[in-house]
């Protein structure tokens, strides 16, 4: 089945309401088997683009996945790039900033994982949680020791979306394609997916209390991503919501967009110079022998 992959994109400029983007679509799968076949089948299809692009050695893929609690997000990872030559890819996960990583700008932290040419860097978390957790714990901003006259509120954030927007554009401009993904899930699905990490004692170690802190905010979090996804999706870098209350769904749509970024890049194999290719020959030749 052909996936709307369009459908999910959010247009440059658009004034993103969360509620008018879907957190469940139809099954794009017939069955769990049909799903496991279709989801190798991409995987399938992503093993020479990757190879490609490592060969090619020209541009990085960097993608970057952002969600609440229990959307999705690691799941996703795992089961998209399994089967891709580990090699090529680098996956990084951002936590609370440390001491060091606060005494710096905040793109700082993320700026030094970003994918070198030839590889996909995946990023679960990044930069954006300085639009994100922090603006819905401003509190957050008082321990990155900031410049007085720089804490405005109503500057601050407009500045940061500036300098995430002129960062993406400078990485688009040196080879770097960026793809952002905001895993949509609905509150009542994060509810389920919450009792499953409680009751089962082999997801306990997924859930903490902080989460359901979080739960609670969770309008204020929507709020935030809105404004986020509106001042930051690029004809360059743009965000993708991905319907996320079905993870088999999820990541089928996730693939098919690799997929399409991976084949709309323009890459070759580095071509053979007619003086390396007589030399080749005379290797060869010594090898016959
Ligand atoms: P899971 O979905 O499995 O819970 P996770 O990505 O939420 O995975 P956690 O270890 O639970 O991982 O949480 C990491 C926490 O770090 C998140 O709450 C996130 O908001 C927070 N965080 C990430 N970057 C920053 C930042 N720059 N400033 C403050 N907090 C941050
Ligand atoms: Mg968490």
């Amino acid at each position: 089945m052909k996936i709307p992959t369009k459908k999910f994109l959010v247009p440059r400029r658009a004034k993103v309401e969360l509620k008018k983007w879907p957190t469940r679509i139809e099954d794009i799968y017939r069955s769990k088997g049909q799903y496991s076949k279709a989801l190798k089948a991409q995987v399938k299809e992503l093993v020479p683009l990757q190879r490609l692009l490592y060969a090619s050695n020209r541009h990085a893929l960097l993608l970057i996945f952002q969600a609440m609690d229990a959307a999705g997000k690691d799941g996703a990872i795992r089961h998209v790039f399994s089967g891709l030559d580990p090699q090529g890819c680098q996956v990084f996960s951002f936590k609370q900033p440390s001491a060091e990583e606060l005494d710096h700008d905040f793109l700082w932290r993320t700026y030094r994982c970003l994918p070198e040419r030839g590889r996909i860097g995946i990023f679960n978390r990044s930069h954006y949680e300085e639009v994100l957790v922090v603006r819905v714990h401003p509190e957050l901003l008082l321990g990155q020791h900031l410049p007085e006259a720089l804490l405005d509120e109503k500057a601050i954030w407009k500045d940061r979306y500036r300098s995430i927007r002129d960062m993406e554009a400078h990485l688009h401009r040196n080879g770097t394609k960026i793809v952002k993904f905001f895993l949509h899930q609905s509150r009542d699905e994060q509810r389920k997916r919450f009792l499953k990490r409680i009751k089962d004692p082999q997801k306990n170690w997924k859930f903490s209390a902080a989460d359901m802190e979080k739960r609670k905010l969770w309008d204020d979090y929507r709020r935030a991503y809105e404004e986020c996804l509106s001042h930051t999706s690029t004809k360059e870098s743009p965000w993708y919501v991905i319907p996320a209350d079905d993870k088999k769904n999820a990541r089928l749509i996730i693939s098919d967009i690799l997929l399409e970024t991976l084949s709309e890049m323009k890459m070759a194999y580095p071509r053979t110079t007619e003086k390396r290719r007589q030399e080749m020959n005379l290797i060869r030749k010594s090898l016959e022998k």
